[in-house]
């Protein structure tokens, strides 16, 4: 279980765990980073502003948030919000090679460049956006974090480009989606 956890130091400054939640047969998943202050204090992830901009996302690809799997490298919050270091996401990672392997998507999106890192062991997030991967046979979309188009809105043009190109992937037109409201990527 990963409630009583210690197998990292960021059991230490936790309140709780944030394991993922989701429709455990999802056909597509998200990954994001870590935690941050109000999923730590909420134990679910992505509740924060940068998660009203992935449910935004998530409409916009035409899908409840309830249908899809949301899990993040490390299940607890690191100081400051600093990244994950090598030795935390490794020590963290099985959980989330656990919850992929029950949820067996068709398709995982990770956000940004911590999960492009210790998912993919890829680097240059700017360069491999929007260009299909593959983790354990399922194809992977890397694409920015929302945080990052919280501070950069101009890369919500790219980052609509690559989450249609998952859209596609799983059978949706990307064309019947109503144009997203301001605010949305
Ligand atoms: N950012 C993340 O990467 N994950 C969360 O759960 C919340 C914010
Ligand atoms: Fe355990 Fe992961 Fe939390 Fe580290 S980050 S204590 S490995 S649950």
């Amino acid at each position: 279980m990963v409630a009583g956890c210690q197998r990292c130091g960021l059991c230490q400054g936790r309140t709780q765990t944030v394991f993922g939640e989701g429709d455990p047969h999802a056909r597509l998943m998200f990954i994001g980073e870590a935690p941050g202050a109000d999923e730590d204090r909420i134990g679910r992830p992505f509740v924060g502003a940068a998660g009203q901009l992935l449910d935004n996302m998530i409409t916009a690809m035409q899908y409840a948030r309830s249908e899809v799997y949301i899990a993040n490298i490390v299940k607890c919050r690191p100081p400051r919000n600093r990244n994950p270091e090598p030795e935390e996401a490794d020590a963290c990672l099985p959980y989330l090679y656990r919850q992929i392997q029950l949820v067996q998507p068709e398709v995982i999106v990770t956000l940004g460049a911590v999960p492009l890192r210790y998912l993919l062991g890829r680097q240059g997030i700017m360069k491999t956006r929007g260009h299909w991967l593959e983790f354990r046979g399922i194809p992977v979309m890397p694409t920015f974090h929302p945080s990052y188009l919280l501070r950069v809105s101009a890369a919500k043009r790219e980052t609509w480009l690559d989450l249609q190109q998952v859209m596609r992937s799983l059978g949706k037109d990307p064309g019947a989606t109503p144009r997203p409201r301001r605010g949305a990527p």
